[in-house]
C-alpha cells in the first residue's frame, strides 16, 4: 500500500497549492496537442513546456497513431480547438525489443511479468496464459525515426483529419531531454 499512501500524500499537497487552477477552462489554450509514448521518463509537461489548461496530451505504448489515439485526436481539434499536433516518440523504446509473435507467444504461456535479459523475453512461470493475445496488434517499433514518419502519415492520411492542421514529427532522446526533430515525418504532416 505504499504507493497509494504516496499518491495520496502528494495529492494532498497539490490540492494545498491548486490556487485558481479550477477557474481553467475545458479547451487548451495554447491550442494544440501531442501525441507521445507512456514512458516512465517522458514528461511532455517537462519537455514541451505545459502548464494545467495548456495542452492535450494522448499517451500510449509508443506514442502510436492507433484508432484510439486518432479519435482523441480528432476531439482534440473538432470540439475543443487544436490547431497544430506533435507526434513524439524516443529513443530506447520498449517498443523495440519485442514483436507481435513475441509478445503472442508469452502471453499465451503465463501473464505474470516476464523478464527481458537484454536479449530474450522470458516467462518467470507457465501455465495461465492465453492465446487471444496473438490476435493483437502490439503496434511494435523497428526504428524510432521510421514509425514517427508512419504514424505522422497515417494521421495526416486520415478521412477525418482536417488539411490545415500542422503535425510536426520528433524523436524524444532520453539521455539528453532534447526533441529531434524528424524532417521527412515533419514533411508528411504539413499543413495543406
Ligand atoms: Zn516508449
Amino acid at each position: 500500500m505504499a504507493v497509494l499512501a504516496e499518491v495520496m500524500a502528494a495529492n494532498a499537497k497539490y490540492v494545498a497549492g491548486f490556487g485558481d487552477k479550477g477557474q481553467l477552462a475545458m479547451p487548451p489554450a495554447r491550442r494544440f496537442a501531442i501525441l507521445t509514448c507512456m514512458d516512465a521518463r517522458l514528461d511532455p509537461a517537462k519537455y514541451a513546456g505545459l502548464a494545467e489548461g495548456d495542452a492535450h496530451v494522448v499517451r500510449n505504448a509508443g506514442g502510436r497513431a492507433t484508432d484510439d489515439a486518432i479519435r482523441s485526436l480528432v476531439i482534440s481539434h473538432k470540439l475543443l480547438g487544436t490547431v497544430e499536433w506533435f507526434v513524439v516518440h524516443h529513443t530506447d523504446c520498449g517498443m523495440e525489443l519485442f514483436s507481435d509473435d513475441v509478445m503472442g507467444s508469452l502471453l499465451e504461456g503465463n501473464r505474470a511479468t516476464a523478464s527481458f535479459d537484454g536479449k530474450t523475453w522470458s516467462n518467470p512461470q507457465h501455465g495461465g496464459g492465453h492465446a487471444a493475445d496473438h490476435f493483437i496488434k502490439w503496434q511494435t517499433i523497428r526504428s524510432q525515426e521510421e514509425s514517427v514518419i508512419q504514424d505522422v502519415r497515417c494521421i495526416r492520411e486520415h478521412p477525418l483529419v482536417p488539411r490545415g492542421i500542422p503535425i510536426h514529427g520528433y524523436v524524444y532522446d532520453v539521455k539528453t531531454g532534447r526533441l529531434d526533430e524528424v524532417k521527412q515525418a515533419t514533411e508528411a504532416g504539413r499543413a495543406a
